[in-house]
């Protein structure tokens, strides 16, 4: 057993979370969690919305609400939305509390202790017609690095690099197309290349991460130069400065803040669970956490701050870099295991927009649809390491053929047969078991290990594939064997062999599925007779702020309960009802109407 820290992208809190936001760093970070807590290990799942910078900024100001208010709307839609489908947050929380704060400060006071924040005169962007700062996402021009013309002045989104508004080629304003004008401004830069040998003997290290990631990570290093994580802009995390802590109009950097969320929402959680010091099991390099494990999850655009910036941070706190250095108070931190990135879905063929109104909101989704069903696409046809398209046939089909007529046919009619004739689990009988029935047995039970380093190994389209290997298999033995012609009083103790094999099959695959399927999961569970919990759910609470901010929602859960990973000998005799279906199947209408939706 070991300790596992489940770190999530921080959603965004200027808008609900559409499908393809939780098809990247959502459902892959559940079904992962869930997983290894079932294979025993110690798991921490933890986020956050990321509330400050200037799109809150700006799109508070038009809405003529604050930054604050703007954000306490959109983080509760998206506890709601993760809520719905289940993901098991140990914290989910915000960037907006008290702990956050504390906590980013400390790390920016520890980095710049060991001298890898140093404060440095810079060429600003302001608006030449209104005078006030433009934000770097609201500049665009063309990409000094690789040519792309509509490249952002923070990011170029086609080659990637991070960049600075000053270094664009013909750079315009995206609020009112005017020429920025570059004024002199005093901010604080992370001396990245201090850091550089330090990223890369870590990066030379890492084995099993998908190869364009790592590729992509090591490609980041060839050109670091020092990065600005201050900003003139009142909304954000003051600079823990002397003659800086008052200033109203500098801020710490959004980015800066965001990826610092991972250890404060650890820290939270620990405050919160009565052992303050808890977190450290996560996340010291040495004492109860140099066993511990990281993984990240995000989607592709976001791979930058979590194979680069995010290290430098933890490296340049603990004074690991060229300039050496003091850890701070929270001590030496561990750089992430993995950074496990998967690659964008795109919606009947276009890109995800809610300006254009291509877009499915989460919410929208489980109004109309089962969690389950769309956890169920995002697994087996989700953007793990290509952009993958969701179509709404392909939804259909693979909800209809698959889920339904595969997993859920499986279940009922295994259950329904065995209720109506044995009303509970029946015993093999006198006989004994065949070859087929054992050959079933044994591959319900090498699932567990198959599947299991699949996803260990966040190979999550092949793991629930063999998961649903063995369910075709189980169906074949089913149609094969034919219980339902062994009515015959002396062919009763054959029927009842039959389906002990094929309900302990259900069982077996049941807990294969639980990581991707927790809903149906438990009710699967239900009607084999089971009691208690099976998979463990999340919750909503409200909370106080642990410092004397605002109260707010956060999503959390007790995931001590639940099924463990291995096959469980169903018990003889526990009593079966007649099951009602778990999967719903669709009606082919439904690709119509939500073209309509989508184009009306
Ligand atoms: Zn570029």
């Amino acid at each position: 057993m070991s300790h596992v820290l489940a770190a999530v992208a921080w959603p965004y809190a200027n808008g609900p979370r559409h499908i393809g936001h939780v098809s990247g760093f959502g459902v892959p970070s559940d079904v992962f969690a869930r997983y290894m807590r079932m294979a025993g290990h110690d798991v921490l799942m933890v986020s956050g919305t990321d509330e400050h910078g200037t799109p809150i900024q700006v799109q508070a100001d038009a809405e003529g609400l604050t930054p604050r208010e703007l954000a306490d709307r959109y983080n509760r839609v998206i506890v709601e939305d993760l809520h719905g489908l289940g993901l098991s947050y140990d914290l989910f929380t915000r960037t907006t509390t008290r702990n956050h704060y504390a906590v980013v400060q400390e790390l920016f006071e520890g980095m710049y202790r060991n001298g890898y924040i140093v404060p440095k005169t810079t060429m600003g962007a302001i608006s030449p017609s209104t005078g006030r700062t433009l934000p770097d996402r609201y500049i665009e021009g063309t990409c000094p690095i690789c040519g792309y013309d509509s490249a952002r002045g923070d990011q170029c989104d086609n080659c990637g690099n991070q960049l600075d508004p000053i270094d664009l080629i013909n750079p315009r304003s995206k609020i009112n197309g005017e020429t920025p004008k570059f004024v002199e401004t005093e901010h604080f830069f992370l001396d990245l290349p201090a850091l550089a040998d330090v990223l890369r003997q870590w990066l030379d290290t890492r084995d099993g991460w998908r190869p364009n990631v790592l590729r992509f990570s090591k490609n980041l290093l060839d050109d670091l130069q020092p990065r600005a994580i201050t900003r003139d802009l009142e909304w954000g995390v003051p600079i823990p400065l002397d003659g800086w802590r008052e200033r109203a109009d500098k801020r710490i950097y959004v980015w800066f803040d965001a990826v610092i969320g991972y250890l404060s929402a650890s820290v939270e959680w620990a405050r919160r669970s009565g052992d303050p010091e808890a977190w450290r099991k996560w996340w010291s390099t040495d004492g109860e956490g140099k066993d511990s494990q990281s993984y990240y999850f995000m989607g592709k655009d976001n791979i930058v701050f979590h194979s680069v910036i995010w290290p430098a941070l933890l490296a340049g706190y603990s004074g690991e870099g060229s300039h050496d250095g003091e850890p701070g108070q929270l001590g030496r931190l561990n750089l992430p295991t993995e950074v496990v990135s998967s690659e964008f879905l795109t919606m009947e063929g276009r890109k995800f927009s809610s300006s254009r109104r291509v877009v499915i909101y989460v919410r929208d989704f489980l109004e109309r649809y089962d969690a389950d069903a769309l956890r169920y696409f995002i697994a087996v046809a989700g953007p793990e390491n290509n952009d993958t398209d969701f179509t709404w046939a392909e939804f259909l089909r693979r909800n209809n053929d698959e889920l339904v007529a595969g997993w859920g046919n499986l279940v009922n009619r295994s259950i329904s047969l065995a209720a109506k004739n044995f009303g509970a689990v029946p015993p093999v009988g006198p006989d004994g078991l065949t070859e087929a029935d054992e050959a079933l047995l044994a591959a319900g039970r090498a699932g567990f290990t198959t599947v299991g380093e699949l996803i260990a190994r966040h190979r999550q389209k092949q793991a629930i594939g063999e998961a649903m290997k063995v369910a075709a298999e189980a169906n074949k033995y089913l149609s094969d064997q034919a219980p339902w012609k062994l009515k015959a009083e002396a062919d009763k103790p054959r029927m009842g062999t039959i389906l002990h094999v094929a309900l302990q099959v259900v069982s077996d695959i049941n807990t294969l599925l639980t990581p991707f399927l927790p809903h149906s999961a438990q009710k699967v569970h239900e009607l084999l007779g089971g009691t208690g919990v099976h998979a463990p759910m999340p919750v909503v609470e409200e909370v106080a702020d642990l410092d004397g901010g605002p109260a707010y929602p956060v999503l959390t859960g007790d995931y001590t309960q639940g099924v463990r990973w291995e096959s469980v000998p169903l018990e003889i005799g526990r009593p079966l009802a007649v099951p009602k279906p778990v999967f719903r199947k669709l009606d082919p209408s439904i690709v119509d109407e939500e073209l309509a939706r989508l184009d009306g």
